[in-house]
This record gives structure tokens, C-alpha cells and sequence, in this order.
């Protein structure tokens, strides 16, 4: 890689900083040497479901509480989300649980609305392309969540980040999500050698969607274990309290009884290789 030209990550790339982005959001911090876990319903339904996702993730380790609001559905006639109303519910279950907010932004024009409400802005798969929400963001004084796009390779991705750091926000958590490939019994194909690969090009922290990633419920705890074992620094996962009754992405969504069960085991897998973990491979 060479540092000249217009075709590099100036900013993003390990040869720009070496040292490995941490993100400090009140006591949490994001990146090399932490596993952050952001749980939560694929959509902010009512004031009440997300009052009992909140209270279930918290107590079984999650940090971060997801949530749409704004939500970027194939079909006009779909649930679209709460908007607003869904952002403050949010909010405010996040508050009642010690809990950070992230949630998706679709559109430049809501992008302080949602800035009020959350810590941590989603830029979502469909919108990794969107160059000018890509550069209003990197206006804002809040971390990003940016999602690959569904057939981005990793230079577009980074290039991606790459117009966010340029406009001037260096916090940027990078999310494998799955890609589209041929294979059609899996929503995504969930791209695991991103998280190494990526480890090698970029200074920044990469988490894993193992729910979009699949499509799948039966098969989120494994590729979040897998997840874990090729060292992402966290986890965003998809969970309702009732999976089937989800308003969007109800095949995905897990049961909040499997989510705990799935961080009991993390944190196992954790309390062994943490040591490990720490290290460059
Ligand atoms: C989501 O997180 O609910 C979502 C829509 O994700 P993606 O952009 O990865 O499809
Ligand atoms: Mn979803």
C-alpha cells in the first residue's frame, strides 16, 4: 500500500496510526482489548418491549442497547419504525438500565434528531454508499456504527470510513453484517475473515452481526462465538422476548433466555483467552 494517491486510507489505515482506535463513551471503552455486546429488538415497538429488552440484556452483560427507529425495509407497506417516539423510548430504557443507546440513522435530515437521543449513531448496510451522509457525519460529535454494505468489498467499506474520519470524526466502529452471495438458505453470508483481515488494513474497531449475518436465530450463538474466538471487539445481536412476534427480522431475533445463555458462554470463552486476546497474532 502505498501512501500517495487518492485510492488510500489516508486516515483509516494502520500505516496512518498504528495504535488501535479506542472509543471512550462515559465509563465504556471500545476497541482492541474489549468485547462490547450491543443487544436489543431489530425495532423500537412500544414503550414496554424495549422497558424489558433493556432490563433482560443488561442483566445478562450487554452494554449497549439497540434499537430502530428509523428502519430501511425492502417493502413500503412494512413496518417502518417509531421515528421519534421510538428514540425516545429508547432512551429512556437505556437510562432506566445503565445502558448506551445506538440506532439507526436512514437520512441526512435526521441526523441531529437521532444524535439527540443516542450515543452511538448506526449508519446502516443500505446506506454505507450514501456519500453524503457518510460526510454530514463525520460532522458530528458522537461515535459512528458504520455496517458493511450488502456486497461492499473492504476498500469500499473503508473508504467509507474513510469520508467519515475525513470530515472530521475519528470514532468509527466498523460492523461485519454478512454479504450477499449466492448461497440463499442464509440471509447474508457472514464474512468472518473481515474482522483479521480488517485487524491488518485498519487502526479501527470492527464488531460482528451475527443475526443480519445469518438470518437465521438457530444459527446466531455459534457465529457469535466464532465471532469472538477471531477477535472482533464486540457483538451486535438481535433479541425480542418474543422472537416470533417481532414487528421486523423476527426469523433472526433470539429469545432474551438464549441471549444470556450465549454471554454466559462468552464470558467463559473470555475468562480464557483473555490473555490471548490482548496479543497480535
Ligand atoms: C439493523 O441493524 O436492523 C439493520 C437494518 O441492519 P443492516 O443495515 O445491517 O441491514
Ligand atoms: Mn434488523
Amino acid at each position: 500500500m502505498t501512501k500517495l494517491g487518492n485510492n488510500m486510507y489516508k486516515l483509516v489505515s494502520r500505516e496512518a496510526r498504528s495504535a488501535p482506535t479506542l472509543i471512550r463513551i462515559g465509563e465504556t471503552i471500545i476497541g482492541s482489548g474489549y468485547f462490547t455486546v450491543m443487544a436489543g429488538p431489530c425495532s423500537v415497538e412500544s414503550e414496554t418491549q424495549i422497558f424489558s429488552i433493556a432490563k433482560s440484556v443488561s442483566a445478562a452483560g450487554a452494554t449497549v442497547l439497540r434499537g430502530g427507529a428509523f428502519k430501511p425495509r425492502t417493502s413500503p407497506y412494512e413496518f417502518q419504525g417509531l421515528g421519534k417516539e421510538g428514540l425516545c423510548y429508547l432512551r429512556a430504557a437505556a437510562n432506566e438500565y445503565g445502558l448506551l443507546a445506538v440506532s439507526e440513522v436512514m437520512d441526512t435530515a435526521d441526523l441531529s434528531l437521532v444524535s439527540n437521543y443516542v450515543d452511538i449513531i448506526q449508519i446502516g448496510s443500505r446506506n454505507m454508499h450514501n456519500y453524503s451522509l457518510l460526510k454530514q457525519a463525520g460532522k458530528i460529535n458522537k461515535p459512528i456504527l458504520l455496517k458493511r454494505g450488502l456486497s461492499a468489498t473492504y476498500h469500499e467499506w473503508l473508504m467509507a470510513a474513510e469520508y467519515i474520519m475525513q470530515a472530521g470524526n475519528p470514532n468509527i466502529i466498523l460492523c461485519e453484517r454478512g454479504i450477499r452471495t449466492f448461497e440463499t438458505h442464509t440471509r447474508n453470508t457472514l464474512d468472518l475473515a473481515a474482522v483479521p483481515a480488517l485487524h491488518e488494513l485498519t487502526h479501527l474497531p470492527v464488531i460482528v452481526d451475527p443475526s443480519h449475518g445469518t438470518g437465521l436465530r438457530s444459527l446466531v450463538p455459534s457465529m457469535a462465538y466464532a465471532a469472538f474466538a477471531v477477535g472482533a471487539e464486540g457483538l451486535m445481536v438481535e433479541v425480542h422476548p418474543y422472537p416470533d412476534q417481532s414487528w421486523s427480522d423476527a426469523k433472526q431475533t433470539i429469545s432474551p433466555e438464549v441471549f444470556g445463555l450465549m454471554m454466559k458462554r462468552i464470558r467463559t470463552m473470555q475468562s480464557i483467552f483473555r490473555d490471548e486476546h490482548a496479543l497480535p497474532c
